[in-house]
């Protein structure tokens, strides 16, 4: 059994690790022979949502929502695993006597909980979640299990986010009151950019947003998928934009475009970054950040500890992040927990 050594010590790990456990290649269920969010090709892999660190290339089989298999494809071409299954949220697979089902996540659209049931077990496997609201994909849905695998990329009490529409409106009226600037966003590309958008025009942001050229395929993805982003406009790499142009707009980019030459373009820029590692006043500045929006696709300190409350889970099993202190915390609580110490994930990003 593998646990931090200052939890206390549990009698016996949950007969489930008998057959969900962690290899080399992922999180590998033996009753079914798949993996979940594999970090290498696999044969079978079930796969919770599109975000690059879970859903990888070169699978013999995905099973996914409908909205994952199509980020996959956007992302890494048609043919990117042998074969897919799509799979509503709600709907279950029988595998080998065993039963997959999919719930919303709440992270990003198409986004999924993993439900495993096998020999009188359900084990949740929960990808990234997030409780708060969000109008670019459905709402997290709780699912009582025996034994709920949780992330734990925001697992400190120190990482609490704000409520997004209030992030939203402090942009909006940073951009009124400097007419003569151009306000700079950095998001991620699959899922924040989305949000952000969507955000702004619930508050009332009706000017064009313009977009950088890596941030467009998704966005369309998820105007082809019903979402109303209001008016985009792409900006094209070496186009006859003058430099004025921007004066007074919002230009949205990827993180990294910020501090690089493409961003030279725009008059005095001010700059902002939407991410839950801007509670981090250290994050901020060391990225030279004026505006940092505390808005984040994970659960953060509060949620992790509800969820799980919730899920009534007797064993919690923790990836992705601060394993340690999650695990030492569920210990004082009295569940037990541990460290599932799989590689591969990064949500440095978010
Ligand atoms: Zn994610
Ligand atoms: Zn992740």
């Amino acid at each position: 059994m593998q646990t931090s050594s200052r939890s206390p010590p549990f009698a016996k790990p949950h007969p489930a690790g008998r057959w969900l456990y962690p290899r080399p290649e992922g999180l590998f269920c033996e009753a079914g022979g798949f993996y979940i969010d594999p970090s290498k090709p696999v044969d079978k892999a079930v796969i919770t949502h599109g975000h690059a660190d879970h859903a990888r290339r070169g699978h013999g089989a995905v099973l996914a929502t409908p909205e994952t298999i199509a980020v996959m494809k956007i992302r890494y071409g048609e043919n990117c695993a042998g074969a897919f299954q799509p799979i509503h949220y709600g709907e279950t697979v029988s595998l080998n006597g065993l039963s997959i089902g999919f719930v919303p996540a709440g992270h990003i659209l198409g986004s999924a909980q993993i439900i495993v049931e096998h020999a009188g077990t359900r084990v949740v496997i929960s990808g990234d979640y997030k409780r708060a609201a969000d109008p670019t994909c459905e709402p997290f849905e709780l699912v009582p299990c025996d034994v709920f695998v949780t992330e734990a990329t925001f697992a400190l009490p120190v990482f609490r986010h704000e409520p997004a529409d209030k992030e939203a409106c402090r942009l909006i009226k940073a951009i009124r009151q400097q007419p003569d600037r151009t306000h700079l966003l950095g998001v991620y590309g699959l899922g924040k950019c989305q949000r952000m958008i969507a955000l702004l025009r619930r508050s009332g942001f009706d000017q064009t947003i313009h977009l950088h050229g890596a941030l467009v395929q998704l966005t369309e993805f998820y105007q082809h998928s019903g979402f109303d982003m209001g008016s985009l406009r792409t900006i094209e790499t070496g186009g006859t934009d003058r430099r004025q142009d921007y004066a007074g707009e919002l230009v949205m980019c990827p993180p990294s475009a910020i501090a690089d030459r493409w961003s030279r373009r725009f008059p005095d820029p001010a700059t902002a970054f939407s991410s839950g590692w801007m509670r981090i006043r250290g994050r901020a500045r060391q990225r030279g950040v004026e505006l940092p929006l505390i808005v984040s696709d994970h659960a953060d300190w509060p949620e992790l500890i509800t969820t799980i409350e919730e899920t009534g889970a007797e064993e919690v099993w923790v990836t992705h992040g601060r394993e340690d202190a999650l695990v030492h915390q569920l210990g004082l609580m009295g569940i037990s927990a541990r460290a599932l110490a799989l590689v591969g994930f990064d949500d440095e990003g978010d």
